[in-house]
């Protein structure tokens, strides 16, 4: 296990799926963890009570990733409750399918502002709190590198976005010693993707090990990034894909 003990962190989308996973096993690791949900309060609190049952300190926000201030606000609140913060974990997301003459422009916007402005605005207000070796790691996607199916412009447009800005804060904050990676997870068990769902079978058959991953498996990826191991991987995107993209 890598060390986390004393630092605080923030998972947007931390109430279920990867973004509970990465909170639990960030808690796990020594850390207190804050996280923001949209709408499902009570696993949001079930989440809480099991970070605290291993004797961290947690935090549930309610901030809807589409609205730009109360993403800045959340990131407020985990350092006013929990007293610094040192990660910031980009994870909430939603998975838009659909041909692209279909898709609105409000879903096109609603979607790019939670996985690509939320992001930014989140990496902005957290900056001036994070210290030297703080971590900035966003939930990406493999579909941002590889398109095997149609359906998803819009998914994977919002997606490519976080390539850009991860390299470029990498840049702008290597300085102070701040690291800025992206996981690009590929078909992960949770209810945006469930290993038995409709499509399940054709994206198994996509990967080199045959087979859907846990959340769990991703969040192994973001802890070692956000521990000791991480310190001088930054700029980077790691894929976690169970080899889809091989
Ligand atoms: P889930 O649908 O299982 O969980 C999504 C999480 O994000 C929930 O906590 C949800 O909150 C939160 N969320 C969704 N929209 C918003 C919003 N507008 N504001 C705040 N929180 C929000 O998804 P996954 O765990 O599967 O996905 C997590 C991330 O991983 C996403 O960015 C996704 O794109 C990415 N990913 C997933 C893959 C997969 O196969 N599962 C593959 C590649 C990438 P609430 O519970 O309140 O609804």
């Amino acid at each position: 296990m890598d060390d986390l003990t004393g630092r605080v962190a923030l998972v947007t989308g931390g109430s279920r799926g990867i973004g509970a996973a990465v909170a639990l096993r960030l808690a796990r690791d020594g850390a207190d963890v804050a996280i923001t949900y949209r709408s499902a309060a009570d696993q949001a609190a079930l989440v809480v009570k099991e970070i605290e049952q291993l004797g961290r300190r947690a935090l549930a926000v309610q901030a809807d990733s589409a609205d730009a201030a109360a993403v800045g606000s959340a990131v407020d609140a985990a350092v006013t409750e929990l007293g610094r913060l040192d990660v910031l974990v980009n994870n909430a997301g939603v998975f838009p399918y659909g041909p692209f003459e279909e898709v609105t422009l409000d879903e096109l916007d609603r979607t790019l502002a939670i996985h690509a402005r939320a992001a930014f605005v989140a990496a902005q207000a957290a900056s001036p709190h994070l210290g030297s070796d703080g971590r900035i790691i966003s939930i990406g996607s493999n579909l941002a590198e590889r398109v095997p199916f149609p359906g998803i412009a819009l998914y994977a447009m919002s997606k490519s976005a976080l390539l850009g800005l991860t390299r470029a804060l990498a840049r702008e904050l290597g300085p102070r010693g701040i690291t800025v990676n992206l996981v690009q997870p590929g078909s992960t068990d949770t209810d945006m993707n469930p290993a038995d769902g409709d499509s399940a079978e054709h994206q198994r058959s996509l990967t080199a090990l045959g087979r859907y991953q846990t959340a769990d498996e991703v969040a192994a990826t973001v802890a070692h990034l956000a521990g000791p191991g991480g310190r001088t991987i930054t700029g980077a995107s790691l894929l976690v894909d169970a080899g889809t993209n091989a």
